[in-house]
């Protein structure tokens, strides 16, 4: 906290103050050098029908090993990246990996890409996806952008045009951590939003919690009633995975199945569940019910 003398001016800062602000321009240098230097990489974290327990695909995460202070969480990163610009060239580069390594998975499945809503409202998100589209070879119905709510707050004219120069492409949309930001739903129905993305908020206390299990319902309904396709995040129990199951929910997504995966991993993961047919499935998590 600043002190101020009675004449006004700021004369000291506390030292905490202080180093924190020090602590922010040092991630934000490292931060713009980190691109180059391919401090960055993905991590995959599969995604999986609830009914037949076959992977659907899975979602790109990025990693940032910092070379003092080890991983990095994109929770930390993503906003000063935003703050500074630099997450046009970050999502770009994204975009790229994602597709490429996607193009050469054993498995035609989904590869899902967070979007952050600066990309859409400021950047040229367009041009990324279409580049990272041509380079990779990757077909473009495989590539889902997640992006999260706020990217509707205080709608920008640009956007329904950016959406449908999107879904030309033939990209689809998923809307990340879904029930935790705006709260209309107008949306839902204006832009082409092909799934939901229920947060991990409302999967991690069900069945105790009465307003979860409300939610969980209400969502899976609405879902429906407007033909888009649902996945639950954060799923971490069979007993969580049963009930959205049996709420009619579509798809999961948590530590249950898989935590984040590097390349090699997935690759082998999605292998041996084309090979097998199902993976993680009803069976498989009725017998870790038992289990637990
Ligand atoms: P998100 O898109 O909601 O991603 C899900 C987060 O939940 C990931 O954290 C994932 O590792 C974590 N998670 C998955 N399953 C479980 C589970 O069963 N239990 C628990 N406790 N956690 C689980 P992560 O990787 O730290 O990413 C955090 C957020 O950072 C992401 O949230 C996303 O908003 C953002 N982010 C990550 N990669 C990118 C990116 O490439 N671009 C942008 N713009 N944002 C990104
Ligand atoms: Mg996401
Ligand atoms: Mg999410
Ligand atoms: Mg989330």
């Amino acid at each position: 906290q600043a002190k101020r003398t009675s004449a006004g001016p700021v004369v000291e800062f506390d030292r905490s103050m202080d180093e924190a602000r020090l602590e922010r321009l040092a991630l934000e240098r490292d931060l713009a050098a980190a691109i180059d230097a391919g401090a960055f990489e993905l991590a995959y974290q599969p995604q999986i029908d609830l009914q037949s327990g076959r992977w659907t695909g899975a979602e790109a995460l990025l990693r940032w090993r910092h070379p003092e202070r080890g991983f990095v969480s994109p929770a930390e990163f993503v906003p000063v990246a935003e703050e500074t610009g630099l997450i046009h060239r970050l999502g770009a580069f994204v975009l790229e990996v994602a597709c490429r390594d996607a193009a050469r998975w054993p498995a035609a499945i989904k590869i899902a890409v967070n979007v952050s809503p600066l990309q859409f409202l400021t950047g040229d998100i367009v041009g990324a996806v279409r580049s990272a589209l041509a380079s990779s070879g990757l077909d473009p119905k495989r590539l889902e952008l997640e992006i999260t709510e706020s990217a509707f707050v205080g709608e920008n004219h640009r956007l329904a045009g950016i959406f449908s120069d999107l879904l030309a492409l033939g990209v689809t949309f998923a809307l990340d951590d879904f029930g935790t930001g705006y709260s209309s739903l107008g949306y839902l129905h204006r832009f082409p939003i092909a799934k939901i993305k229920i947060d991990r908020s409302f999967v991690t206390d069900i069945p105790g919690n009465r307003h979860s299990m409300a939610v969980l319902r209400s969502v899976v309904v609405l879902a429906d009633g407007l033909s888009i396709r649902t996945i639950a995040e954060g799923i971490e129990t069979g007993q969580q995975a049963e009930i959205l199951g049996e709420l009619g929910c579509g798809e999961g997504q948590g530590y249950l199945y898989a935590k984040p995966l590097d390349i090699g991993q997935a690759c082998a993961l999605f292998a041996g569940g084309a090979k097998d047919g199902e993976r993680g499935g009803r069976t498989e998590r009725r017998a870790r019910l038992a289990v637990v």
